[in-house]
């Protein structure tokens, strides 16, 4: 059977078995990413609970069909073209939340790192203010190890729930096997690993402090960053031993402009959709940056933000495919082909 019969096959199914869970077809990705980008892909599920995740799961896996897992999709550039073989299932109504008897919090992957943040808060518990401002999930922010003013998320997750699609299976793992390392965590090598939720160990502290600090971060994101228009937060990592905004700043790089995209004037870090970007634009702008880092630094700057390839397959036999797939192959290449 091929995949558009089986993806077909599957929608129906789901409609049948879960009528109440919402599930978009063909649905546009530009009206569900922070880059405001993206064509169409052919289903997008937001099952409310783990029951749910399991029995849409399973008729995926019934139809050899392997789903790509989001939360916020902060991190995420979708191809203009559109993506009519993937189903992405979101995790945005997985949200539950709340205090474990032994002071240890547990959430869902869809809770947002915000609330998650201001419950810690209101609980007396300190250690999640660095991520107060960053717009993704806890499932995404666990797999991104997601980080900012000196924090990240593998200082605070104790363990974390995932389901591994082709068995069917939950497992725990705890913090020091999730291979957490900048912006890296082992669940980012494990295809079909779904991150369902994790239990954060915190210290107590004082709500006011931690409230303060929380807001003076804040109001240092919004000073910094250009929080007014759509991007997917910093576009490459930090090179080791450098900053990758400061090194696209020192090459005249701030507001260079392809189509629709720009390097943020604020912030070199961002790049930002200036309302009409297509994906191609944030590729191009992408590569020239890259490229010109390399030609004036001898840097190579390599991607944060995960940029879905037109080619992306998510086929249950398939071999371990990575969940990171470049838009095209050369943002992995040498930074010298660039151009
Ligand atoms: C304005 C702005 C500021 C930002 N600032 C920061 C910052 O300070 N620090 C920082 O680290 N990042 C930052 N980001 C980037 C982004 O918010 C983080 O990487 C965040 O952790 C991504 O979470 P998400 O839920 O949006 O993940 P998504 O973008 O939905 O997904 C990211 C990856 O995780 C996978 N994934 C998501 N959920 C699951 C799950 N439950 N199970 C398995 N895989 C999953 C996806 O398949 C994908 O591979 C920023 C982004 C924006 C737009």
């Amino acid at each position: 059977m091929d995949l558009l019969t089986a993806l077909d096959n599957a929608v129906r199914e789901i409609k049948e078995t879960l009528p109440s869970m919402p599930l978009l077809e063909n649905e546009p990705m530009a009206a569900h990413s922070s880059f405001r980008i993206g064509g169409p892909v052919r289903a997008f599920a937001l099952p409310g609970d783990i029951t749910s995740f399991s029995r849409l799961t399973h008729i995926l896996k019934k139809n050899k069909l392997l789903p790509l897992v989001t939360g916020n999709r902060t991190n995420i550039l979708f191809p203009d073209e559109g993506l009519p073989e993937l189903f992405i299932i979101s995790t945005e109504r997985m949200d539950r939340l709340f205090l474990l008897p032994d002071g240890a919090i547990y959430a869902e992957a869809g809770v947002s790192l915000a609330k998650l943040s201001s419950f810690a808060c209101q609980h007396s518990l300190s250690g999640l203010e660095f991520a107060s401002g960053i717009p993704g999930s806890v499932g995404g922010g666990i797999l991104m190890n997601a980080g900012a003013y000196g924090g990240e998320m593998k200082d605070v997750t104790e363990s974390v729930v995932t389901y591994y699609l082709p068995q069917q299976k939950l497992y725990e793992t705890l913090n020091a096997q999730c291979g957490f390392g900048y912006r890296k965590s082992a669940f980012q090598t494990i295809a079909g690993c779904a991150i369902v939720s994790a239990v954060f160990r915190l210290k107590e502290g004082d709500p006011e402090e931690i409230s303060a600090k929380m807001r003076e971060l804040n109001d240092r994101r919004r000073e910094k960053q250009p929080l007014d228009l759509p991007s997917a937060g910093s576009a490459f990592r930090r090179p080791e031993g450098y900053y990758a905004a400061a090194l696209i700043d020192e090459c005249g790089l701030k507001g260079y402009t392809v189509g629709g995209a720009q390097v943020s004037p604020k912030h070199a870090g961002f790049i930002v959709n200036l309302g009409n970007a297509t994906s191609h634009d944030v590729y191009d702008l992408m590569m020239h940056v890259r490229s010109t880092v390399y030609q004036q630094k001898g840097v190579p700057l390599e991607p944060e933000i995960i940029l879905l390839s037109p080619e992306y397959r998510l086929v249950d036999e398939s071999p371990a495919a990575p969940l990171h797939h470049v838009y095209g192959s050369a943002l992995q290449s040498s930074p010298e082909n660039g151009e």
